[in-house]
């Protein structure tokens, strides 16, 4: 366990808080980290290694993270989702205007970057982002398997300030691990639609780049199974051409709309001639389910009329 800052430097939680309140608003629920800044840059104490302690703290699975608290996960290291940069200070990495540090004072800046990745192990996934102290070498860690010390932030970002590889035999197992997780995703987009079953190709795109997974979409989709259909929409049922459609889900609103119009114009438009225009037009939206939200029924004449 970390050593307890307050006790050994008999400082008080409430004047640390106090006084990163507006400093470093966000770690404020890090106590640790509130204490090491305040006696660095208030009580300008020299910490010792016990103080900082970088690789201690207890090793936690992803799904046991909780904010604010600093600890260790053994982790395979995913793609990089982005980069961020800007002119920082090349001693504490402080963003800076000027050449003026308000903590080091006149120094030279240098470009400091933020690296994410998506880092695993056998309970989930999660966004790791790696400060100017990893990244400004700018390695790349794809791949790699690592300890990685850190703390989850209010974003719900893992910030890693210290990492370790890790040894041969337990990298082994979180490789091994790692593979069971390929399975945690198919089960993911099993879970998704159990609750919608029918989704548009393009918003899971959307959906499996937001959430960073490690398996590409088309082989999700071919492992889970699900089927992609010729309307651009992702089912569980393989596409069959009397396979009838879930309306509601596949709404577009701008399609609707469109419908809408065009109805308002042709107050009662033949169904055929209704289908050559939606053909046109290239809707994505079933129009049954296009008719029905535009409040249009179908009569007995093959006329499409609106129902007020
Ligand atoms: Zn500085």
């Amino acid at each position: 366990m970390p050593v307890d800052l307050y006790q050994k430097y008999g400082l008080s939680e409430k004047e640390v808080t106090e006084w990163a309140k507006t400093k470093y608003p966000q770690f404020l629920k890090n106590k640790t980290v509130l204490a090491q800044l305040y006696l660095k840059q208030v009580r300008k104490v020299q910490l010792t290694d016990e103080d900082i302690a970088i690789m201690r703290g207890p090793v936690k699975k992803i799904n046991e993270l909780k904010p604010g608290q600093w600890v260790i996960i053994e982790a395979v290291v995913g793609p990089k989702l982005r980069e961020n940069s800007y002119n920082g200070c090349p001693i504490c990495f402080k963003k800076l205007e000027g050449e003026f540090c308000e903590i080091c004072g006149k120094v030279e800046p240098i470009v400091c970057w933020f690296d994410s990745y998506v880092v695993g192990d056998n309970t989930g996934d999660i966004i790791a982002t790696f400060g100017p102290k990893l990244a400004n070498s700018r390695k790349s860690f794809e791949g790699t398997v690592l300890r990685l010390r850190g703390v989850l932030g209010d974003q719900g970002e893992f910030l890693v300030n210290a990492i370790e590889p890790l040894e041969e035999g337990r990298k082994e197992l979180v490789e091994k691990k790692a593979e069971v997780d390929a399975q945690a995703e198919v089960n993911l987009v099993k879970e998704i639609f159990e609750k919608f079953p029918v989704l548009r190709y393009e918003d899971l795109q959307k959906w499996h780049s937001s959430r960073g997974l490690s398996t590409n979409l088309d082989e999700l989709l071919a492992k889970a199974p699900l089927f992609k259909w010729p309307d651009g929409t992702v089912r569980k049922e393989a596409p069959t051409s009397t396979s009838p459609v879930a309306p509601q889900l596949l709404l577009i609103q701008e399609e609707v709309e469109k419908m809408k119009k065009v109805l308002e114009m042709f107050p009662e438009v033949d169904l055929d001639s209704l289908k050559i225009y939606y053909t046109q037009e290239k809707f994505k939206t079933p129009l049954e389910a296009l008719l029905k939200a535009a409040g249009c029924v179908i009569d007995d004449k093959g006329k499409v009329r609106k129902v007020s």
